[in-house]
């Protein structure tokens, strides 16, 4: 099997790697079922797990002959607890939890965090959730060396579990220390996609663009959503960013999970709007991580999210820890083509206003959609140096399978995450017979097309510099 295939879902999947696929042999399968772009958490592990994972990848990729985007998740301002004297710990309603300094707890029932200034910036009335927001914490008395808290949910908290303060303005700086290394290393190691966790306002992405940039990295910068603060100041932190996670994990805990659903659908709007990939994150199919089939309700999820605009869904701990990781991608491709085949039938092209791409390219690449949609053309192929106007036809969820054709390796992994684009390496991207016979037979030996069959070009004279001006219909002999 190679990849891209021709009825691949046009909805990215971005794979975690974790213990339960971090092999050649496995994401090999996890490429084939359908994955995209591979998720390193930097959460977990350390450097040397880290470097594995993208050799693994990289020679997953060779031997594939797909090349995956690579996208590093950098943990950003998260806290966490530190090591709890009884682990794990069952917190009951009523009971006392104290925050106290340093890292050694007293008793089982003190807490330790990784975050130095948590009790001088903890106020009374404020809210602590931890495990995931199960159990929650209100505080009740504040002293110079500690928080004492009350259980108002009970639950079970495990070392180095998450805190989530909700609503509590923390002045923990958007990078830490390992959050600074690993962007570093990730600009050296040619990673395409570097995500920062707890976005709080658009200078926390400018400041990681900029760090990138110091050291020429070219990646793109996804913010994850998470924090209401972030809600607040959505629309320039869209701008900001190169690209955009629903982190729902987390936003979950920070914002009423009964707000969740909604918020998601305004961020994604946002995204369209502004012409931003847009990743939906967590649970999508929780159940899969012990069981061989999703609920009825994750089903739905993967398929809401397509139906609300999403350039691809995230696989978290279904690919990382759970017992069915290559079934949980098989899983997500095959609804996401179910959904994509009886939903998407309208032609949304050329409703989205753009700036960043010159206009010629935009309204060529509009306008070969729709033609190709018309004379209900077999293929479209956008020839693109960076990326961008693949990205434009990305946008008009034209259902006319479309190749982005570079002869960039960085710019092929970028078209991962670009929503029904698949990605085709070229030496010659211009409008030669050589370039036109190429693609024809790409097209016949990957698809069905035949004799008589059209195809939509969209690529550039040369003459209007850094567009994409000229379009042809050729049918294929
Ligand atoms: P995480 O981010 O898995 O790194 O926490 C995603 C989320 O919070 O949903
Ligand atoms: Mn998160």
């Amino acid at each position: 099997m190679s990849r891209p295939r021709i009825e691949e879902a046009s909805t990215k999947i971005v794979a975690t790697v974790g213990p339960a696929c971090n092999s050649v042999e496995k994401l090999i399968e996890l490429i084939e079922a359908g994955a995209d772009v591979f998720r390193i958490n930097t959460a977990h592990g350390d450097r040397n797990q880290h470097e594995e994972v993208v050799n693994n990848i990289r020679q997953a990729a060779e031997q594939v002959g797909f090349k995956p985007g690579i996208l590093l998740d950098l943990a950003g301002p998260k806290i966490r607890l530190g090591q709890l004297i009884s682990d794990p710990l069952n917190c009951e309603i009523g009971a006392t939890i104290t925050f106290v300094r340093g890292d050694e707890p007293q008793n089982d029932h003190e807490m330790t965090s990784t975050y130095a200034k948590l009790i001088d910036e903890l106020s009374t009335g404020d809210r602590v959730m931890l495990a995931d927001g199960t159990v929650a914490l209100k505080v009740e008395k504040v002293a110079a060396d500690r928080a004492e808290c009350r259980v108002t949910a009970s639950g079970t908290v495990r070392s180095r579990q998450g805190i989530n303060l909700p609503g509590v303005k923390l002045s923990v700086s958007a990078m830490r220390r390992t959050d600074v290394d690993n962007a570093i290393w990730a600009a050296q190691k040619g990673i395409d996609f570097i995500s920062l966790s707890f976005v709080r306002k658009p200078e926390d992405v400018q400041s990681l663009k900029n760090l990138l940039a110091s050291y020429d990295s070219t990646a793109l910068v996804i913010a994850k959503i998470e924090k209401p603060e972030a809600l607040e100041q959505l629309d320039a932190i869209v701008d900001a960013s190169d690209g955009i996670m629903v982190a729902r994990g987390d936003l979950g805990v920070e914002i009423d999970v009964a707000e969740t659903p909604v918020a998601q659908k305004r961020i994604i709007a946002t995204c369209q709007e502004k012409m931003k990939p847009v990743i939906v994150a967590t649970q999508m199919l929780e159940s899969m991580h012990t069981s061989s089939r999703p609920t009825r309700a994750e089903a739905s999820d993967v398929a809401n999210a397509i139906l609300d605009g999403t350039d691809a869904c995230m696989l978290s701990g279904e690919t990382a820890i759970g017992n069915y990781p290559v079934k949980s991608v098989e899983m997500m491709n095959r609804i996401l083509l179910c959904t994509e085949r009886e939903m998407l039938k309208e032609n949304i092209a050329g409703r989205y206003p753009n700036t960043r791409v010159h206009p010629i390219t935009t309204a060529v690449t509009h306008a070969a959609t729709n033609i190709a949609e018309s004379i209900d053309a077999k293929l479209i192929v956008i020839s693109t140096r960076s990326g961008d106007t693949a990205w434009i036809k990305s946008k008009s969820r034209s259902r006319v399978p479309t190749l982005g054709v570079s002869d960039s390796d960085a710019t092929l992994r970028r078209l991962t995450l670009f929503w029904g684009i698949k990605p085709i390496k070229s030496a010659e991207l211009d409008h030669t017979p050589e370039f036109i016979d190429q693609m024809c037979r790409w097209g016949r030996t990957h698809s069905d097309i035949k004799t008589g069959d059209q195809i939509v070009f969209v690529t550039g004279t040369g003459v209007v510099k850094k567009a994409q001006n000229m379009l042809i219909v050729h049918t294929v002999e």
